[in-house]
């Protein structure tokens, strides 16, 4: 471990690559998802690292790619929906997945509003149920998303977090993602990073360990890592120490 943090004091950016979530790793949380933002200074530094890096560096998160590409420069690649959207792929099931979802919104919009606070998020290819602003409707919403999975069926299932139940295409997740980006210039022959603070980020972190690359933990939430950091901001400050060594 003490290597480990050794290392990641002083990671060499010619040789590693870096996969970033999103929500509550580079952005803190907020009560409703569609009130995150990205910190200017975070964007920046973001954007620094990528060029210094020589671009290998891309954000893994479980949003749609719409609520999160306006908050980063544009040459930032972004896997959205766990990588079930990942750049340049060509999904057929993707048509399938929008219609087979679209019909289930109105009820749930309808019963998140009986719970003021409790927010419904589209995904297109999936929906997710948070109750971060409304604690007391947890039970409600997670008996939502379990009734949703069934009306759903096959090919669907539900991925827990903090404060929200989502309904997610199975077959794809953030592991996926990053292996992917790897076989890619130029983050190919790199060692991967990847900073994740919840339970979709497991695969992520597994994977850029098996990679031979370090996993960065950040939160309270006991993810198996070889660092820990306490937040957004503490990843912050490692950026900017990096970035000006
Ligand atoms: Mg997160």
């Amino acid at each position: 471990m003490k290597d480990n943090v050794r290392e990641f004091g002083s990671l060499d950016l010619d040789r590693h690559a870096f996969f970033f979530d999103f929500d509550g790793t580079l952005a803190e949380i907020a009560p409703r998802p569609q009130d995150v933002t990205l910190g200017e200074v975070m964007r920046q530094n973001i954007t620094r690292l990528s060029l210094r890096t020589g671009g290998a560096v891309a954000i893994i998160t479980g949003r749609n790619r719409a609520e999160i590409t306006p908050h980063l420069d544009s040459e930032i690649p972004v896997a959205a929906l766990h990588g079930v959207d990942f750049p340049g792929r060509a999904d057929v099931a993707v048509a399938d997945r929008i219609n087979a979802i679209r019909p289930l919104l109105p009820p749930l919009a309808r019963l998140v509003v009986r719970h003021p606070g409790a927010v419904l998020e589209d995904k297109g290819q999936g929906l997710a149920l948070h109750w971060r602003a409304a604690p007391s409707a947890e039970g409600a919403m997670v008996e939502a998303a379990h009734e949703t999975l069934a009306t759903l069926g096959a090919g669907w299932q539900i991925q827990p977090g903090k404060c929200v139940a989502e309904i997610r295409p199975v077959g794809d997740d953030k592991g996926g993602a990053l292996r992917r980006f790897m076989t890619i210039d130029p983050f190919l022959g790199r060692r991967p990073v990847a900073f994740g603070d919840d339970l979709n980020d497991l695969p992520m972190l597994a994977a850029a360990r098996s990679a031979g690359g370090l996993a960065v933990a950040l939160g309270e939430r006991d993810l198996p890592a070889d660092i820990r950091l306490s937040g957004p901001a503490e990843l912050g400050d490692w950026l900017e120490r990096r970035l000006e060594a």
